[in-house]
């Protein structure tokens, strides 16, 4: 029997970080582990690694006599009983930080589709209905105001790229002061009805917490610029989505583009029949590179966790 310690790959995931662990440790690599499977089996290794499907639950960590990390590539860690496991001090950790470039591309992503209609426009080519350019006329981004809610890692990222689209940036955020702001290049404002008041493009980059549930809702809305695009690539539970939809209805905005939602998939007939929205299936994370880092660093953890 081997002395190398031995780490547990729960599920599919990027080979870079598969490679790094196998350097050093014995590595089993499952498609998918169901939650029984992975109760009668986590006892033999030392370390698991995690991304979407895996739960550990607390039957899990009751057999997991050798475990001493648990590293999920990726942010949510809404499938460890975090609870349990400090309760038996096993480390659990994330990598929030691996996807926060993609995710600011997707916002520009979406404001650039929303502002040129794109996915409108590739419908119309597609279906062969003519080619009357007038009713693809946008806007630019160039000399609009961009109002950021959450100046966090996301936040900031996205305020980088306004600038080099000459946009002007506001940024609302309690927990970051004038100066933290300015550094970026961004006006600070007090509040988000400042944001609201001062922005073409809304952007929403705060996590989901009792203060942020429902933010945006029908008072925000119809607070807005009528041009005003609003863009939400954070919690779906953030926005008020009835609200929106209505809003976007009435045109007292312009268009969303839309990464989450309140319920995954959406299930609003409304929205889906929307024109002046982008929709995307929660794809702020899922780029090639973001995914690599993701198992890279959350690899890392676990060679961390392990050295003697
Ligand atoms: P972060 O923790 O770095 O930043 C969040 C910021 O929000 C912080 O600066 C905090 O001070 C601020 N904040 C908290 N409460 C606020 C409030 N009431 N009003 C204004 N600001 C407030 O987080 P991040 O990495 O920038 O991520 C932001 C969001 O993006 C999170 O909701 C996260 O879940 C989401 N996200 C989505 C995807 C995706 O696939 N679409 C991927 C990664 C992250």
């Amino acid at each position: 029997m081997s002395s190398k310690k031995r780490v547990l790959v729960a599920e599919t995931l990027e080979q870079a970080g598969i490679d790094l662990l196998r350097e050093r440790f014995e590595v089993d690599v499952r498609e998918r582990t169901d939650e029984q499977t992975l109760a009668s089996i986590i006892g033999d290794y030392d370390a698991l690694m995690i991304k979407t499907y895996t739960r550990v639950s607390k039957p899990v960590i009751d057999n997991a006599k050798k475990l001493r990390i648990v590293a999920r590539a990726g942010s949510g860690l809404d499938k460890v009983d975090l609870a349990y496991a400090k309760e038996v001090g096993l480390t659990v950790r994330n990598t929030p930080q691996a996807n926060v470039v993609s995710v600011a591309e997707l916002v520009f992503g979406l404001m650039l589709a929303v502002s040129r209609k794109l996915a409108a426009a590739d419908r119309y080519v597609r279906s062969q209905a003519g080619w009357d350019r007038d009713r693809f006329t946008g806007v630019e981004l160039a000399g609009k105001t961009l109002g950021i809610v959450g100046f966090g890692n996301i936040g900031k990222l996205v305020a980088r790229r306004a600038l080099a689209f000459d946009m002007q940036v506001v940024g609302y955020d309690p927990f970051v002061d004038a100066a933290g702001m300015a550094e970026h290049g961004v006006r600070k404002v007090e509040t988000v009805d400042d944001v609201i008041d001062a922005a073409d493009y809304i952007t929403v980059h705060v996590p989901l917490l009792d203060s942020t549930r429902g933010l945006f809702s029908t008072a925000q809305f119809a607070r807005m610029k009528r041009n005003a695009i609003f863009i939400n690539t954070a919690r779906g539970e953030v926005v008020d989505e009835p609200a929106l939809i209505a809003a976007l209805k009435a045109g007292e905005i312009a268009g969303a583009g839309l990464d989450v939602y309140e319920a995954e998939p959406p299930n609003h007939p409304e929205l889906l029949a929307l024109d002046n929205v982008v929709l995307c299936p929660h794809i702020g994370a899922a780029t090639r590179e973001a995914l690599n880092r993701m198992t890279v660093q959350a690899a890392e953890m676990i060679i961390d966790a392990l050295k003697d």
